[in-house]
């Protein structure tokens, strides 16, 4: 059976989800309580409907228990948001993402037991700044407080130089575990593997040995 997802809040993220599911081929029901945003997504979602979420009686109405993931992505209403959450939670929906406005939502989310809780704005945030402070670091993401992966731009002192030669496991603590080249992407490149300058590296590691790294080799 194909899997089912409700996305509540059709603003500029839920939104998004809601045509990157269908573009993907999924069954949405998008939900807003605004009737220009649900006609926005009329012909996009699978359905789109016009409901207040805070109204557990309409939530029962759309079945929404038989839905196996539901994404919440109301976003300056708080109580909304949280009321919403704590519905869906009751009803015995399997799986929900909400989008916390702050710390202290992500709490609250918390104890009303959201299985995952996101910070699209935080996280953005975060990475964007990685990558404006380095020039050389594309992307940037997040494993755990210490730890990240990011794509590194290989500088004209990696050029023509292969994994061993650079020596950057023992050098710097970090594993290059990808190796991209315009179209062609190296996975788990062997130790011989040469780097052109230009390729994109893409390297896990503690944050304070990739920024060793980022000093030293790019
Ligand atoms: P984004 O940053 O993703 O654009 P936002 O964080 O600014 O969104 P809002 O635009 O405030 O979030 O909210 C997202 C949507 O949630 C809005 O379209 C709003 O109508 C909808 N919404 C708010 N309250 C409810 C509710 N009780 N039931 C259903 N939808 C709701
Ligand atoms: P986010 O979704 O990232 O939380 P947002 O897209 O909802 O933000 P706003 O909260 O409307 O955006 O604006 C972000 C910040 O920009 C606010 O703190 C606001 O005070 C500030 N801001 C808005 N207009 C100006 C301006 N003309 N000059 C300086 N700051 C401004
Ligand atoms: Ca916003």
């Amino acid at each position: 059976m194909k899997k089912q997802y409700a996305v509540i809040g059709l603003g500029r993220f839920g939104g998004s989800m809601v045509k990157a599911l269908s573009d993907q081929g999924m069954e949405v029901l998008a939900i807003d309580i605004d009737e220009e945003r649900v006609n926005e997504f009329s012909n996009i979602a699978t359905h789109a409907v016009i409901a207040d979420t805070t109204d557990e009686s309409v939530l029962k109405s759309l079945g929404i228990r038989n839905f196996q993931h539901v994404v919440v992505a109301i976003g300056d209403n708080l109580q909304a948001s949280i009321l919403t959450t704590l519905i869906l939670k009751e009803m015995g929906v399997e799986k929900i993402t909400v989008k916390a406005q702050n710390d202290y939502h992500e709490k609250v989310l918390k104890k009303i037991g959201a299985d995952k809780i996101i910070h699209p704005e935080r996280d953005m945030g975060i990475r964007i700044a990685h990558q404006i402070v380095s020039s050389s670091v594309l992307d940037y993401l997040e494993l755990s407080e210490e730890h990240s992966m990011v794509e590194l731009k290989a500088s004209e002192k990696m050029n023509g130089k292969n994994l061993i030669e650079l020596d950057i496991r023992a050098r710097f603590g970090c594993n290059v575990v990808a190796v991209r080249r315009g179209k062609e992407i190296y996975v788990s490149p062997q130790a011989n593997q040469s780097i052109h300058q230009g390729d994109i590296l893409i390297v896990i590691g503690r944050d304070k040995d990739i920024n060793r790294l980022e000093k030293h080799m790019t």
